[in-house]
């Protein structure tokens, strides 16, 4: 572990786990966000996509090395790619270490209602000349367990979607699943929809682990629905792990990555935990006057993900981002982030979820109620909006894309027109001298971050902040 001194601007070298967020999902930080900025998102709606080049979008696997993408030889289009995310906020269990917008008791006529809903919001945008004509290239199932509703409530909502925005020109259909709630007939359905990724947030493998952690599912279910989803045959399956959950082990740990490398998955992530304010672990905490989380201190947490990195390696996997490893990378994506980190638009649907439109990021109404009632009048849920600077946008861009380990700095300096080394100086040479940024390679061209620096990437991030935004805790 690297004892750098931390600098003046990032968030402290943290030994012990405390509440807040870690983890850095995009710029500027939400509490800039605002509802009296949702006029400007309306009025970005109702423009037409701005004519962009293709290569401005050619962040894909094979642009992280040096060699052409495959989309930056097709004819430029006439706008961004365009993605829908759908946000299904049910589960079985609310996880303790949940942060996200869940409902445990809703009955199936709520959710029918909820599933009108979505498809009532995804009509007023395909309606408007900001989207109107264009398909998706990416739609993501998230929340929330996607995989919690029931096969006909699946057909409906997927059918819905398909009817306003065609799937034809979709390159990956990405679907988040809770192991439990998975049977081979769901499965089979969502193959027949067309999921191409299968997300399995199977977290650890370790019964007590999962049940002091408040999981819904255990062992046996992970064992079987990992086993009906290869005989279906998705493209892609994918397994989520948490390392440094509550009560976990060393030993355990090992075993997770063990009994991860036995199940051979395309693509495995990994996301070391975090306790936000939000999640049943800090209640506790406050409960009892705890300023520690029960949970592994940070310098286990990254030794524990480089263990696991360093196995995956071992086995064949590349590790091609702060968060994941794949088994095959000239046949694995991830589509959605790659668009995403490239700055496409995402259609977000759904309680609460988090879109980007035409350069303006909104948020829609966080709770179920104050979500589905404007719709119901035929306007749209959006609770907080922002319209970032060009500035902000390159900031955005560059940081989520440093996530992935190394950046090229032609693609920036051609899209944003200043080259990254000058436009970031400061916080680069921050980096370097901290052991975290690895010397210039052959052509000159890529930014690239150690293994330590990957691993604590989200902390390194918020150098690259406008003053105004930094602090201690992204929330
Ligand atoms: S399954 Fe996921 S979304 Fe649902 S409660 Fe657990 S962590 Fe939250």
């Amino acid at each position: 572990m690297s004892t750098a001194t931390p600098s003046p601007t990032s968030p402290p070298l943290a030994k012990q786990t405390t509440v807040g967020n870690y983890f850095v999902s995009n710029y500027p930080p939400f509490a800039y966000w605002k509802p009296e900025f949702v006029p400007g998102f309306l009025a970005a709606l109702e423009r037409p996509p701005t004519p962009t080049p293709s290569t401005h979008f050619a962040l894909r696997p094979s642009d992280i090395e040096p060699r052409p993408s495959p989309l930056a030889l097709r004819p430029s289009p006439f706008a961004p790619p365009l993605g829908v995310y759908a946000h299904i906020p049910f589960c079985r269990k609310r996880c303790h270490f949940c942060y996200f917008k869940v409902y445990t008791d809703k009955d199936s006529q709520a959710i029918r209602a909820y599933l009108d809903a979505l498809l009532k919001e995804l009509t007023i945008y395909a309606g408007k000349p900001f989207v109107h004509g264009r398909s998706p290239r990416f739609v993501y199932f998230g929340g929330g367990t996607p995989s919690y509703l029931s096969v006909d409530q699946l057909r409906f909502l997927t059918d819905g979607m398909k009817r306003l925005l065609p799937w034809d020109e979709v390159e990956e259909v990405t679907f988040e699943c809770e192991p439990g709630t998975l049977t081979d007939h769901k499965l089979a359905a969502l193959r027949a929809i067309g999921v191409t990724r299968l997300s399995l947030g199977i977290e650890h493998f370790d019964d007590h682990i999962l049940e002091i952690n408040g999981r819904a599912h255990r062992s046996k279910e992970i064992a079987r629905a990992y086993a009906y989803a290869r005989e279906v045959g998705f493209p892609q399956i994918n397994i989520d792990l948490i390392a440094g959950m509550v009560e976990e082990t060393e030993d355990q740990w090992r075993m997770a990555v063990a009994k991860t490398l036995e199940l051979a998955p395309d693509s495995v992530t990994i996301y070391q935990m975090e306790v936000p304010f939000n999640t049943g672990i800090y209640q506790q905490m406050k409960a009892e006057g705890k300023l520690v989380a029960p949970v592994a201190d940070w310098d286990t947490k990254r030794r524990w993900v480089d263990y696991a990195f360093q196995e995956l390696e071992r086995a064949g996997y590349t590790v091609g981002s702060a968060y994941t490893a794949v088994k095959d990378k000239t046949r694995t994506r991830f589509v959605y982030r790659d668009y995403l980190w490239a700055g496409a638009d995402l259609l977000s649907i759904g309680v609460a979820s988090f879109g980007h439109i035409g350069g303006t990021h909104y948020q829609n109404q966080h709770d179920f109620d104050a979500y589905v009632a404007p719709l119901a009048g035929g306007q749209l849920p959006v609770y907080r909006a922002l319209t970032p600077t060009e500035d902000e946008r390159y900031i955005r861009e560059f940081i989520l894309q440093l996530k992935l380990g190394s950046v090229s700095a032609a693609y920036f300096t051609r899209k944003f027109g200043e080259d990254p080394r000058v436009r970031f100086a400061g916080p680069l040479a921050t980096l370097r001298d901290g052991g975290f940024l690895q010397p210039n390679g052959d052509d000159g061209d890529r930014i690239t971050i150690t293994r330590q620096g990957l691993l604590q990437v989200d902390r390194l991030l918020h150098e690259f902040f406008k003053p105004e935004h930094r602090g201690d805790r992204y929330a």
